[in-house]
């Protein structure tokens, strides 16, 4: 702040007698020092120092504002996004790789492009950094756009959020241009945007801390971030680029992917130290094996290493498949495995009674997140593993994701390890569990049961179901603690002033006991408020029925549009509902027999929670009626999931399946999607982007999205 007042306008514009000039010569000054701190991690002045070259450009724009330019440093952040990211073309297709899954698949391929290639062939290898694809285009040494892959034919304009990430040049340097093949011309690079490791952990600390979701890894953070409508929320986020490609290699005068780099760095670019030329499948092994040693100190997040031929003129002889180019492939690292501790097993008690064992372990870092416990399924996966407390034992996330305990380390078991044995009775409510015929679960099958009472509330307020916004675990536990919620419908009786005064069980530093407080509790009543008025699949998702997931409640909710018809329904009227069986219809069945639960739902009525769809009504036009869609990959660009899309299509009258065949209308194929996509087109199946689909929902017809109608 000082250094901001040292240079205020006038005396920004009396230093300088020639103001044009000299804002040239601050701008490239700093452009220099964002380059040597940025891309080279070596800076040569202090923060200071670059405060108030900043400061002085600052003040002399601010007293000649027709200097300003749009790739002047001072103007990272401005303008907005406007309500939705547009759509970008890419002139040439965004491609995703081919993987290895170990390193004999690895030999096996490079093997193959020498044997193709005849001659020796160079390989450069690099880390595959895991973040979000970037394409970055500089007409005349501007940048002029940043888009995101999307499904690789179409992504989003996010320019005015790439501006906003400091290692980004929004000029290329002199060198830079000196190497391309036209000056004057187009450029587009490509690379990855990505979080380190610990501005993820800060983030997601601090989402926790305001009790909002966090981030399930440090990728779904920069594309979170990327697509936020604020240019200022990307400014803070801390991302951060590495840049490995060039959308058209006509465009620079470097002839292999070794010189690019060296092209890319001369740029401006923030380029990866960690790659390597190497001129035998021997070498790109051992700098695969190297790599994986080394992956837990890097500050960012890597899944393998990508491979990919040195000349361009013998990637243009290899070329490209559907999906991937022939020159490249992505080596992927085993899952990571660690050690820990088992310090018991404890019980879960779920809203159907299920009881699962949970293994408590030593917390440990695994690929990404701490891991405290882990599911152990039920009692036969205990006995098969055989793990027992006290051992050591393996542990991985199974897709990266779900924490899972493989095994014990035998040689390590504690001597007297006693196997493990289901407890008798209900951890909650001391009731015998019991074992059904035929089933590998044992199930509390109390009425009573406050554990399974608050899986129940739990459910009912979740996302998928209800969706009472707020009202979480703690919140719950406390309301059944008290006594003052016993079933849904309970929170259809709450008054703000119970829920103000509700005691959280916690004391402040007074060791005065904490109360919600008045503007969580307003916030709550206005989620059971709104809740009231949810679609019937909802409510019949949300009673937890036996085998009624959220599918087959949406087909419920079609066949029957009002509860009271799905109560009187008999098991023969229910089985003939498409995607429910005969254990569908009886579970449903016994679910409405149960007088309890007819009571619950009656009483639910009472209390204003709309129990019918008003199909006719406010029904969307059925233009999709009699077209199937098959949803794959990630919808990230608008961030929906596969659900909400497809709920949204059914709305239009659409079937969505799960699988591709003949009859499928489109597949809609979303980021990273897999082998629905090459059915799709092996099948001859209209494949949709995103963005396609993304017009659909928005235009109401496939007409009016301009979607040529399907043949089948
Ligand atoms: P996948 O999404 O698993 O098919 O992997 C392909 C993606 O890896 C590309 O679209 C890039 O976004 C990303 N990637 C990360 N690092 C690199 C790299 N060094 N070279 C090429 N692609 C990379």
């Amino acid at each position: 702040m000082e250094q901001e007042r040292m240079f205020d306008a006038e005396t920004a514009a009396s230093l300088a007698s020639d103001p044009a000039q000299r804002v040239e010569k601050l701008r490239r000054e700093i452009e220099h020092h964002t380059y040597c701190y940025y891309a080279l991690d070596a800076p040569e002045i202090s923060d200071a120092a670059f405060d108030s070259l900043m400061a002085e450009l600052r003040a002399l724009e601010a007293a000649h504002p027709e200097l300003v330019t749009p790739s002047s440093p001072t103007q990272r952040v401005g303008g907005y996004v406007g309500e939705q990211f547009s759509a970008v073309h890419h002139a040439r297709r965004m491609y995703s790789l081919d993987n290895a899954m170990d390193l004999d698949e690895l030999d096996a391929w490079t093997q193959r492009i020498v044997e193709a290639v005849g001659s020796a062939v160079e390989f450069v290898c690099e880390l595959k950094i895991d973040g979000s694809s970037i394409a970055l285009t500089y007409d005349a040494g501007t940048l002029s756009k940043a888009a995101t892959r999307g499904d690789g034919v179409t992504g989003e304009d996010v320019t005015v959020n790439m501006r906003t990430v400091r290692d980004v040049p929004l000029r290329l340097r002199d060198e830079g241009v000196a190497g391309l093949s036209d000056a004057d011309g187009s450029v587009e690079v490509r690379g990855e945007v990505y979080m380190p490791k610990a501005s993820f952990e800060a983030l997601n600390a601090a989402a926790v801390a305001n009790e909002k979701a966090p981030f399930a890894n440090p990728r779904n953070a920069a594309a979170g971030s990327l697509r936020q409508k604020d240019p200022a929320v990307t400014k803070n986020r801390d991302l951060s680029t590495f840049v490995y490609a060039i959308a058209d290699e006509a465009s620079v005068k470097a002839r292999t992917q070794w010189e690019l780099l060296s092209w890319l760095r001369a740029s401006g670019f923030h380029v990866n130290p960690d790659v390597k030329l190497c001129v035998t499948p021997a070498d790109v092994r051992a700098f695969c094996e190297s790599v994986a040693d080394k992956r837990a100190v890097l500050p960012y997040e890597i899944d393998g290493v990508v491979v990919k031929v040195n000349s361009f003129a013998t990637q243009r002889e290899l070329g490209f498949t559907a999906k991937a180019p022939r020159w490249a492939i992505a080596y992927k690292f085993p899952p990571e495995e660690k050690t820990t501790v088992l310090r018991a097993i404890s019980v879960q008690v779920g809203r159907t009674g299920a009881v699962t064992p949970v293994a408590e372990l030593d917390p440990v870092r695994v690929a990404g997140s701490t891991v405290a416990r882990a599911t152990l399924h039920n009692l036969d996966e205990v006995h098969r593993k055989d793990v027992r407390v006290g051992d050591t034992v393996i542990v991985r996330k199974a897709g990266d994701v779900i924490p899972e305990v493989l095994g014990p380390v035998l040689s390590l078991r504690p001597e007297g390890a006693q196997s493990w044995r289901m407890p008798e009775s209900c951890p909650s409510c001391s009731s015998p569990l019991v074992r059904e015929e035929g089933e590998a679960a044992f199930r509390c099958v109390s009425m009573d049961c406050p554990a399974q009472a608050l899986e129940r509330l739990l459910h009912w307020a979740s996302r998928g179901a209800m969706d009472i916004d707020g009202m979480g675990e703690e919140i719950v536990a406390r309301l059944v603690e008290s006594g003052r919620v016993r079933d849904v419908v309970d929170y259809y009786t709450l008054t703000d002033y119970e829920l103000a005064t509700l005691d959280m069980g916690r004391v402040n530093k007074e060791g005065e006991p904490i109360h919600l407080g008045g503007t969580l509790a307003a916030k709550l009543i206005a989620a059971i408020e709104a809740s009231k008025a949810r679609p019937l699949a909802r409510v019949l998702f949300g009673l937890g029925i036996r085998h009624v997931g959220k599918t087959v409640a949406e087909q419920l909710a079609a066949a029957f549009p009002r509860m009271e018809l799905l109560m009187q329904a008999d098991e023969e009227q229910l089985a003939s509902v498409d995607g429910v069986g005969s254990v569908i219809a009886q579970s449903v069945r016994a679910f409405f027999s149960n007088e309890d639960n007819r009571d619950v739902v009656h009483r639910l009525e009472r209390m204003g929670v709309r129990m019918e769809d008003d199909a006719a009504d406010d029904a969307a036009p059925q233009t999709l009626a009699g077209v199937t869609f098959v949803l794959t990959g990630s919808l990230v660009e608008s961030g929906m999931t596969r659900d909400e899309a497809g709920a949204r299509l059914k709305a239009m009258g659409a079937k969505v399946s799960s699988s591709v065949s003949k009859k499928t209308g489109y597949v809609v194929a979303g980021e990273a999607a897999g082998s629905k996509y090459d059915k799709a087109v092996s099948l001859g199946v209209p494949v949709l982007s995103e963005a396609d689909l993304l017009r659909l929902l928005a235009a109401g017809s496939l007409e009016e999205a301009g979607i040529e109608a399907p043949s089948r």
